[in-house]
């Protein structure tokens, strides 16, 4: 496996074996199963996954699943399969939940120890205790509380004798701390709540905080990648390893996130994106979801080499998402069968090729990669060309048809516009073309030259496809920077995201496909000539409709 170069977390990894700090490596990728997995996640699975693979280590996937409100089996299903199509294979699979007895008795042990107290305080007068970046914090009331008397509150907590929000538990710290993650953290909250793996064995719930530590710990992971937002409760993720006296100290790690132009990445508003019914799922091919990516085409080859491409650091920034373009089309090019296929139809009648008569012509499937072969492609007189390629009173330089012009079909003949047929409100309906048996494809023909060469569909055989095609889902290029902090609570500030949703996002076109089409399958990519690589929506196509979703345009698009 290739790995991109610029990789600080690979250096202190080695630096860790070298030293004999550590004689082994474990990783984890620790989603909390409360959405779809998207392009930032792949970024993390791939750092962690490559690195424990780099030095023949492990990496676990672990549900952290400690918030019974937010999270569901349904989600859980979704990233196993959106981690297995990426390519990697899991070592340890794990429910941070299946640890709550343990955790359970490590914040016993804190209070024993005089390290965690009972809290009656509202959660508002918790955090108007808590203080400011300049201001220290206030003790609680109630922190004095003795040993006893938490040992019994805690116990009473976790048996349901108070209702949501009535006593919360906290780790017995520093209000005065500069960091303020330190001030007395709440470690423990009451939440009467079903939860999706536990039922209803329990009635309070870990906190992310103290929860995160004490899985990592209980896995024996060594090095524990998230992203820099966490980088402040390092502090705290420490003293938690220590003071719950876990025998194994994995090392937090931070790096950048992921940001990619005009998408959102938060599971929070890509969720409001699909509940407020702005697209159809979690996989509609315009999110940047890994089950959305893979709908519309992406490879989970191009998904890799995209984020090792954009490296391991620090820094988070807003990578644009050509470059992710860029390698599916990479991907893509020796490996997708090349096609015709015609979106936007107008009627093409060549005068005189005999009426009836239907011959089938060779032409390559790849001609980048020869060994794909070729496939028949039938032609007569009535054919398909793209509205856009006809153009009765054409600028300067338009080498496509026009009356008395001759183009290039490929694979076919050459065709001369001879006539142009109108509907009674003067809309050009069909074209009428000679062809001229001479310059067949292939037979050597140098007689003369003709500038452009435009892709067709014989008609009667046509197979009706439906073509999707995306712009991005989002009109601003950093709509994540619209918002301040992702808060829980930040209804307001949402409302500026959802206003840059694209209207034009999605647009429906239907047109034909060459008659082999028939037989394609879901998820088959090909690259329509002219147009793009597209796939075959596993979603919409039915036996007897095709959809095709595009996935990138070429390169070079063919420009008026
Ligand atoms: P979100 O805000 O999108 O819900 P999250 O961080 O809450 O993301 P988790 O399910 O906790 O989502 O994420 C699992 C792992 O993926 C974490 O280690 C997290 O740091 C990482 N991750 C999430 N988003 C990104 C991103 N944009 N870039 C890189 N890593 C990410
Ligand atoms: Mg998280
Ligand atoms: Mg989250």
């Amino acid at each position: 496996m290739e790995h991109n170069s610029s990789n600080f977390i690979r250096n202190i990894i080695k630096e860790d074996l070298e030293s004999g700090k550590r004689n082994h490596v474990i990783t984890r990728f620790p989603p909390e199963p409360n959405g779809y997995l998207h392009i930032g996640h792949a970024k993390s699975i791939v750092i962690n996954f490559d690195l424990a693979d780099e030095f023949n280590g492990k990496t676990n996937l672990r549900f952290d699943d400690t918030n019974p409100l937010k999270e569901d089996s349904e989600y859980v299903h979704a990233i196993k399969e959106d981690v297995q199509w990426l390519g990697y294979d899991w070592d340890g699979l794990f429910f941070a939940s299946d640890y709550f007895q343990e955790m359970y008795e490590r914040a016993v042990l804190l209070i024993n120890k005089g390290k965690a107290y009972v809290d009656d305080l509202s959660p508002d007068e918790i955090r108007s205790h808590r203080g400011t970046l300049t201001e220290p914090g206030k003790d609680s009331p109630y922190r004095e509380r003795s040993i006893e008397e938490n040992l019994d509150l805690f116990e009473r907590m976790r048996k349901g004798e108070f209702s949501n929000g009535e006593k919360v538990l906290r780790a017995k710290i520093d209000m005065k701390s500069p960091n303020i993650n330190l001030r007395d953290p709440v470690i423990y909250r009451i939440s009467h709540a079903t939860h999706h793996n536990t039922g209803d064995a329990w009635c309070i719930y870990p906190m992310y905080a103290f929860a995160h530590p004490l899985e990592d710990a209980i896995e024996d992971v060594t090095h524990s990648i998230c992203t820099t937002e966490f980088e402040d409760q390092r502090p705290l993720y420490n003293w938690i390893v220590e003071e719950c006296e876990m025998t194994s100290t994995p090392q937090q790690i931070e790096f950048g996130r992921l940001n990619i132009t005009n998408a959102v990445m938060s599971k929070r508003k890509l969720k409001q994106l699909v509940d407020e019914g702005f697209v159809d799922g979690w996989d509609d091919p315009r999110m940047p979801t890994i089950s959305g990516l893979r709908r519309r085409g992406y490879t989970p080859e191009a998904i890799r080499a995209f984020v090792r491409e954009t490296g391991v650091s620090k820094g988070s920034g807003t990578v644009d998402s050509q470059m992710l373009d860029f390698f599916v089309r990479e991907d893509l090019k020796m490996k997708a069968p090349r096609t015709m296929g015609i979106l936007r139809p107008l009627k093409v009648v060549i005068t005189n090729y005999p009426e009836g008569q239907v011959e089938m012509l060779d032409a390559e499937i790849n001609p980048e990669n020869p060994e794909m072969g070729t496939r028949q492609i039938p032609f007569s007189r009535e054919l398909y060309i793209e509205q856009e390629d006809f153009m009765e009173d054409p600028p300067k330089k338009y080498f496509r048809l026009f009356p008395g012009n001759e183009v290039r079909l490929k694979h076919a003949y050459f065709i001369k516009c001879e006539d142009v047929i109108k509907d009674e409100d003067g809309n050009v309906i069909e074209i009428h073309c000679t062809y001229d048996p001479e310059t067949k494809s292939g037979s050597g023909f140098t007689g003369r030259k003709v500038k452009g060469t435009l892709h067709w569909v014989e008609a009667t055989q046509a197979v009706p496809a439906d073509f999707h095609l995306y712009e991005p889902l989002l009109l601003n290029e950093e709509p994540e920077e619209l918002e301040g902090e992702d808060t829980e609570e930040g209804t307001e500030a949402e409302k500026t995201f959802l206003d840059q949703v694209n209207p034009n996002s999605l647009q429906v076109l239907k047109g034909f496909v060459e008659p082999n089409m028939k037989e394609v399958s879901t998820q088959d990519k090909f690259q329509f000539f002219r147009h793009g690589y597209f796939n075959v929506d596993p979603k919409l196509t039915t036996k007897d409709n095709l959809v095709f979703n595009l996935i990138v345009s070429l390169k070079s698009s063919f420009k008026l």
